[in-house]
Formats: structure tokens, sequence, C-alpha cells
């Protein structure tokens, strides 16, 4: 992992260093400028991009992106870009067995996860394999300073969401739980900075350090009903992933509060507030975020169903959770009514 402003000048060093003599450059549509950048860092000729990222890595992107891999002859992956970009390089490393060295320009995380979810004709898979997680990350603070203030915050909050379900995840650890309240501290601080002055190069740096511990945590334990709710109704209500997390991260915690109460401890501690839940629902507010899913377009009709496939698996979490009390919590997050223990 490679850290800090200017980072992206060791690039060419880093692919040399995998192996890499000819790599498939990944991007969404609109980041291909940036794709076409780091072709020229590599030599053009030692790069072919590939611009159709999308996202929950939609398998037919990914036989297209293979498609280009193999007829571009590359040996290895670039990802630059959020959480879109860097699964479309996981979902190919784990076909080819490639290096892949990703580029983050979002918090989302998942660049530190072994981590992987596709979609396929609406229906979202998770798998966790070793061979997923990119063989190395170059963290640049110059790359996030596009990233829409609107885009900051929901994604910020997204990482956060991370450290907080590690924080009462059963495999958890003292390690764990101190890089997530720091991850959830620092982003607490730079998110409100970040939305007054998106080019504040100090707070972008700390929300990226935050990022980091956040997207760590979220590689090394398990998740809990929080992912479960946002998993659910991005996969099958197609809803947008960090302005999701952002709406419903109050509730989960409101939820989970007297469940898990040292990891409430430490939540507070970090966002400095004695009550997290609303302290969280107050800031997504001041930084100008969605708080409701019916304005992310979900339908009220939907929220008995999201509720029903949120709970048909069993899964660990601090509250028991039943089918009505997720439905009270669901309707609630949809109307973006405060959260509610
Ligand atoms: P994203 O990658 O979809 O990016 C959102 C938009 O922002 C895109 O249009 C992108 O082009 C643009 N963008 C990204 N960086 C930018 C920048 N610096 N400046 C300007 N525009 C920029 O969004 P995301 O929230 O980063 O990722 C969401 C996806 O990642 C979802 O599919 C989610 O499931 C997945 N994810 C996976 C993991 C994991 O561990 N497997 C973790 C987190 C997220």
């Amino acid at each position: 992992m490679i850290f800090g402003a200017g980072a992206l000048g060791q690039l060419a060093d880093e692919v040399a260093r995998l192996g890499i003599r000819r790599a498939l450059v990944l991007a969404t549509p609109p980041q291909r400028g940036r794709a076409e950048r780091i072709a020229a860092i590599l030599d053009t000729d030692s790069a072919v991009i590939f611009a159709e990222a999308a996202m929950h890595t939609p398998l037919a992107v990914t036989e297209r992106a293979l498609v280009a891999l193999q007829h571009g002859g590359a040996d290895g992956l670039v990802t630059i870009g959020g959480g879109s970009t860097i699964g479309l390089g996981k979902a190919l490393a784990v076909r080819t067995g490639l290096p892949h060295l990703a580029i983050p320009t979002t918090y989302a995380g998942s660049e530190m996860t072994p981590i992987l979810g596709e979609t396929d004709q609406g229906v979202k898979t998770t798998r966790r394999d070793p061979a997923i997680l990119p063989r190395s990350v170059i963290y640049d603070v110059g790359l996030t300073l596009s990233l829409p203030a609107a885009l900051s915050a929901s994604s910020g909050i997204n990482a956060m969401a991370h450290a907080v379900e590690a924080l009462y995840a059963t495999d958890g650890n003292p390690i764990i739980a101190l890089m997530a309240e720091a991850g959830i501290a620092a982003l607490a601080r730079a998110l409100p900075v970040i939305v007054r002055d998106p080019q504040d190069r100090a707070a972008r740096d700390d929300a990226l350090y935050g990022a980091w511990l956040c997207g760590a945590c979220l590689g090394a334990v398990e998740m809990a009903l929080h992912h479960k709710l946002c998993h659910t109704l991005g996969g099958s209500f197609d809803l947008p992933h960090a302005q999701t997390h952002t709406v419903i991260l109050p509730h989960v915690i409101a939820y989970n509060a007297q469940a898990a109460p040292d990891a409430m401890a430490r939540v507070a501690r970090a966002l400095g507030s004695a009550d997290p839940a609303r302290a969280l629902y107050d800031l997504t507010g001041r930084l100008g975020a969605t708080r409701a899913l019916r304005d992310l377009g979900m339908k009220q009709d939907d929220i008995a169903r999201a509720a029903r496939l949120a709970c048909a698996n069993p899964y660990p979490n601090p509250h028991p959770v039943t089918e009505e009390a997720i439905r009270a919590l669901l309707s609630r997050a949809w109307a973006g009514e405060p959260p509610q223990s």
C-alpha cells in the first residue's frame, strides 16, 4: 500500500514490481480521461483501456472486459476509480489470476477487501476469497479532489459503516476496534470541511486515511445488519450504493445501540456525542446528504418485500433481527425520520 500526495508518481515502478508488462486499465465512462492518463504514464504501447465499469459489477460488463483483456494481450490490471471500477478489476483478477493494482478515487474501501459482489439479471451474489484482494493499492489524495461534495459525503459515510459494523463483528478484535474508531473519527472531522471546500487538501488527506482504515476493517471481519440491508436495497431495488448506506446507518446504529454497548461507546467517542445514532443523522443533514430512501427512488410498497428479503437468511447481529422490526426501521428510513432505538 502506497499512501500520500503525489503517490501516483510511483505507479510505473509498482507496475514493474508486479511483473506487469501490458496493463488493462479500467475505469467508469466518466473517468476515461484518468484511464488515459494512467496509460500515458505506463506508456500507451504497454496499456489497453476499458472504461465501461458499472455499479454492482454486472456480469455482462465483466464478460466484455475479459474479451478486451484477451484481445489486448494484457498481463495485469490497473483500476482507477471507486468501488465499481475496483470491483471489475477484482472480477477479472479472480477469473484470470492476473495481478491487480488499484488506485481508489472514492472512500468506498473496496481496494482493501477480499470481497466481490457481482450482479446477474438483478441478483447480487457476494463472495470472499484471498485471490480477490488487489496486490497493490496507491492512495493519492490529489485524485480525490474532484469527487463532488455530495458524493464525498455519502462515500465517507459508506466508509464509516464498515467501521461501525466491525466494532460489533463476531470475529472482531482489539486492533480492528482501534482502526475502526480512528477511521470514523477521521471521516467525521474531515467530511464537513470537504463539503464546505472540496479542494481542502488537509481534510481530503484525513478522509482518505479514514477510508483506508474503514476499508481495512471491512476486509478483516464479518459485517452484519447494516451491510445486509444495503446489499438488499442495492441489489434488488437498484438503489445507489453510497447514498443508501448514508440513509440506513443511523437507523442501524439505533437498532443495535442497547445490544452492543462497547461498540457504541467507541462510535460515540469518535463522533463526539453520547447519542451516536442521532449524531450521525444530524451529521448527514449538515452534509446535505439524502436522509430518506424515498428520495433515492424507493417505493413505499417495496418496504415489506425488502424486509422479507433482508431477513431471508439468518446472519449474526447484536440485536435479534425480526421482519417486523426491520419493516419499522425501513419505514422510518424511507420517510427520512430520525432514528429510534
Ligand atoms: P462508484 O465507483 O460507482 O463511483 C460513483 C461515481 O463517481 C462514478 O460515476 C465515478 O465515475 C465517479 N467518481 C469516482 N471517483 C471520482 C472522483 N475522484 N472524481 C469525480 N468522479 C468520481 O462508487 P463507489 O461508491 O466508490 O462504489 C460503489 C460500488 O462499489 C458498489 O457496486 C459497491 O457494491 C462496491 N463496493 C464494494 C466493496 C467491496 O469490498 N467489495 C466495498 C465498497 C463498495
